[in-house]
């Protein structure tokens, strides 16, 4: 695998830092997207779908392989929601604080206020896809349970909501970036990934 060229579908550079640092130990190194290529429209019915969309879209741009990861929040008392519309929750354009008012409000509108009714878990599947058109696909995910209101400053999208099971009741906003990736679903997809690369 060393050396290979492999270009992230993500022009987000603090995904591609985090992605990079997790996937260094399996000698693998990502370049950002080029931005000449523009969004894809992330419209599939499912994460792995999506994600697929993504790569693909980036290996016949480039002939490269291409890496896209693609991460859904699925709330129990929602029937699963927003699950692979999570960025969308609120509408468009995509915006966090909304996505986390809607949430708020669709789980008291349900009767979900105990922790046992708000339980929740973040499931990113991330995949590559190869010049030849075969994939590698890993999953990650992470339980918890939704606050009744916003605690921390820290992370992003509904960090300030997501207490983990695995960690003292902080929400992920609390914690420090690497406290987080350490139990997140994208730093375990992206593990699992680099063990199936290596
Ligand atoms: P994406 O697939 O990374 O674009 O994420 C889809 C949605 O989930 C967006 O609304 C993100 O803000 C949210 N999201 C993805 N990863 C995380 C996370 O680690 N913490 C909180 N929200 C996240």
């Amino acid at each position: 695998m060393v050396g290979r060229r492999l270009v992230c579908a993500s022009a987000n550079p603090d995904k591609v830092r985090e992605i990079n640092e997790i996937l260094a130990s399996c000698g693998v190194v990502l370049e950002p997207r080029p931005p000449t290529i523009p969004d894809v429209e992330e419209d599939a019915a499912t994460l792995e779908g999506n994600a697929r969309l993504k790569a693909v879209a980036i290996a016949e741009a480039t002939g490269a392989a291409a890496l896209a990861d693609d991460t859904g929040l699925e709330v129990n008392a929602l029937g699963g929601a927003p699950g692979v519309r999570s960025a969308r929750y609120a509408g468009e354009p995509s915006n966090s604080e909304l996505n986390i008012a809607k949430l708020l409000a669709d789980l008291n509108a349900a009767g979900a206020i105990t922790p046992d009714q708000r339980r929740a878990r973040f499931r990113t599947v991330v995949l590559i896809r190869w010049p030849d058109g075969s994939e590698t696909i890993a999953e990650g995910t992470v339980a918890g349970v939704i606050a009744t209101e916003r605690q921390g400053e820290g992370g992003f999208g509904y960090d300030p909501v997501f207490a983990p099971d695995e960690g003292d009741g902080r929400t992920f906003a609390e914690m420090d970036p690497s406290e987080k990736h350490e139990i997140s679903h994208r730093g375990r997809a992206l593990r699992l990934l680099a063990l199936e690369l290596s």
